[in-house]
C-alpha cells in the first residue's frame, strides 16, 4: 500500500503462487496462472507450470484463489488506553488471518487521538510492529466532545489519513458544517458515524418487535438514516465530501443513492455482520450480538445487499470492535458495544453470499478492497507492476468458527460457533508474507 501507511517493513522475499487461480476484478481476469512475485510487486501472471525465479518460493496454490488483497477502511486498535484488547500487532495480525493488505484505525481511544503527537506516536508504534500496513484517522472535534474542531491541517502534516469521531456522532449541525467547510483547506476524508443521539437515546439493539418483545431499549433506524441525509445534504452545500460507516438500514441505502444520484461526493461501507445477521440473534441474550450501529431487520439486511451489489454501498468495511471477554459477559443492555471481524470476514461473506449466489464472487472481493479508493489509496490489483498485495484463499475448506484461535487479543466474534466454506491460507502485504496458516503446506524453492 501507499508510503503514507506504517508497518515493519524489510526485505521483501520472492514468491511464486503456483496454478492459483487468479481473480482480478478491474481487469476480468479469472484464469489459473502462476502468479510471480519479486522484490514486492508482482512480475508476471505465467501461464500454469511455466514460471521459475530463481531463489524464490514456490507455493503450490493449485485449487486456490488468488486474489487482491483486502483493505479495512474502519478498525478499532483500541490503542492508547486498552492495549488489553487490542494493538497495533496483534491487531494488524489479525488484520492478515483475514486477508487485509492494509487497514484504517479509529480515533475513538482512551485518550482519544487529536493530536499531531498521538498520531505520530501511533504511527511509530506501527512502523516497528505492524505487519501489514496500518493508518490512523485522528479525531474530528478536540476530545470527541462535538464542539471545537481539531486542527486538521496539522494531524494532516503528522500522517493521519483522515477525520472521524467514530463511536459518536457529530450532533450539531453547525459543527459539521464548520467541519464540512474546513476541509476545503485540509482534503482529509472525513468518515462518519451517523447516529441522531436523542432518537436512539436509551437503545441497545434494534427498534422493532423483537426489541418490544424482549423489552431491551431500541434505537431505531431513522435515526441513522436521517443523520446520513443532513449530512449529504451539508456536504452539497459546502461542496465536501464525506464516507459513512457502517449502513445498517433500507432507508441509509435509499438516503445514499439519493445523494449518489444527485452528485453528491459520498462514499460508504457495509459490515459483514449486517450482511449476513439479523436482530433475531438477540433472542439469544448474546452479548457478541450488540453493536453500534445494530443488526437490524432481514428487510434492511436485503437492501444493504442490494446496494452493494449496485455499488450504493461502495465497500465492505468490519468496525473490527476488540472487548475484553467479562466486559462482554454483562446483560445486553450493560455490556459494550461491538464485535470483532478482521478474521472472519471473507469467509463469513464466501459462505453466506458467494456460495448460494446471493452475490458473484469478483464483485465481493472488489468490494473488500475498495475501501482503499475512498480514503486515496490506490485499490489492490493483481497486474504486473502493482504492488505485491495477495491473498490465497482455499474455498473449498470448511471449518468452525472456534471460542480459541484467534491473533486478535479479543475474541467477541458474533460468528462463534458458525461453519464456514473458505479460509484464508496466506496474505501477502507489500511483497512479505504477512501471515501463514501454519497448517497450510510449506513451499519448496523452485
Ligand atoms: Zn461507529
Ligand atoms: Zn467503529
Amino acid at each position: 500500500m501507499a508510503e503514507t501507511l506504517d508497518w515493519r517493513r524489510g526485505e521483501a522475499g520472492d514468491l511464486i503462487l503456483a496454478g492459483a487461480r487468479v481473480v482480478d476484478p478491474a481487469s476480468g481476469l479469472d484464469e489459473a496462472r502462476d502468479v510471480v512475485i519479486r522484490a514486492g510487486r508482482i512480475a508476471e501472471l505465467a501461464s500454469t507450470g511455466s514460471a521459475s525465479l530463481d531463489g524464490a518460493e514456490r507455493i503450490d496454490a493449485e485449487g486456490l484463489l488468488a486474489m487482491p488483497a483486502f483493505f479495512d477502511p474502519h478498525v478499532h486498535l483500541r490503542t492508547p488506553g486498552r492495549e488489553d484488547e487490542e494493538d497495533p500487532e496483534t491487531g494488524a495480525r489479525a488484520a492478515a488471518a483475514g486477508g487485509y493488505c492494509g487497514i484504517l484505525a479509529m480515533a475513538n481511544t482512551d485518550p482519544v487521538v487529536d493530536t499531531a503527537a498521538d498520531v505520530v506516536a501511533l504511527r511509530e508504534r506501527a512502523a516497528a510492529e505492524a505487519c501489514v500496513p496500518t493508518g490512523f484517522l485522528a479525531t474530528a472535534t478536540r476530545g470527541m466532545a462535538g464542539e471545537e474542531l481539531t486542527e486538521a491541517l496539522e494531524l494532516r502534516d503528522a500522517g493521519a489519513i483522515g477525520i472521524s469521531d467514530d463511536g459518536l456522532p457529530i450532533a450539531s449541525s453547525r459543527v459539521m458544517r464548520r467541519v464540512l467547510a474546513y476541509q476545503g483547506l485540509h482534503g482529509l476524508q472525513l468518515a462518519l458515524h451517523e447516529q441522531d443521539p436523542e432518537l436512539s437515546a436509551g437503545g441497545s439493539m434494534h427498534e422493532g418487535e423483537v426489541s418490544a418483545e424482549l423489552g431491551i431499549g431500541g434505537w431505531p433506524s431513522v435515526a441513522e438514516s436521517i443523520m446520513i441525509a443532513r449530512d449529504c445534504e451539508l456536504a452539497a452545500y459546502e461542496s465536501a465530501r464525506i464516507h459513512v460507516q457502517h449502513l445498517s438500514a433500507a432507508s441509509s441505502v435509499e438516503a445514499v443513492e439519493a445523494a449518489k444520484a444527485r452528485g453528491v461526493r459520498i462514499t460508504c461501507e457495509a459490515t459483514p455482520h449486517h450482511l449476513v445477521l439479523t436482530d433475531e440473534a438477540l433472542r439469544s441474550l448474546d452479548a457478541d450480538f450488540k453493536m453500534n450501529p445494530p443488526l437490524r431487520t432481514e428487510f434492511d439486511r436485503q437492501a444493504l445487499i442490494a446496494g452493494l451489489r449496485s455499488g450504493a454501498i461502495d465497500c465492505v468495511a468490519t468496525d473490527h470492535a476488540p472487548h475484553a471477554a467479562d466486559e462482554k459477559a454483562e446483560p445486553i443492555e450493560s455490556a459494550p458495544f461491538g464485535v470483532t471481524g478482521l478474521e472472519t470476514a471473507f469467509a463469513v461473506l464466501h459462505t453466506e453470499l458467494v456460495l448460494p449466489g446471493v452475490l458473484p464472487l469478483d464483485l465481493l472481493v472488489e468490494r473488500m478492497s475498495a475501501g482503499a479508493r475512498a480514503f486515496d489509496f490506490a485499490q489492490p490489483r493483481i497486474e504486473p507492476g502493482a504492488p505485491a498485495d495477495v491473498v490465497l484463499f482455499d474455498p473449498a475448506v470448511e471449518w468452525e468458527v472456534g471460542a480459541d484461535g484467534w491473533e486478535s487479543r479479543s475474541r467477541n466474534s458474533c460468528f462463534k460457533g458458525r461453519a464456514l466454506t473458505g479460509r484464508v491460507q496466506l496474505t501477502v502485504a507489500g511483497g512479505r508474507v504477512a501471515f501463514r496458516r501454519r497448517s497450510f503446506a510449506l513451499g519448496v524453492a523452485s
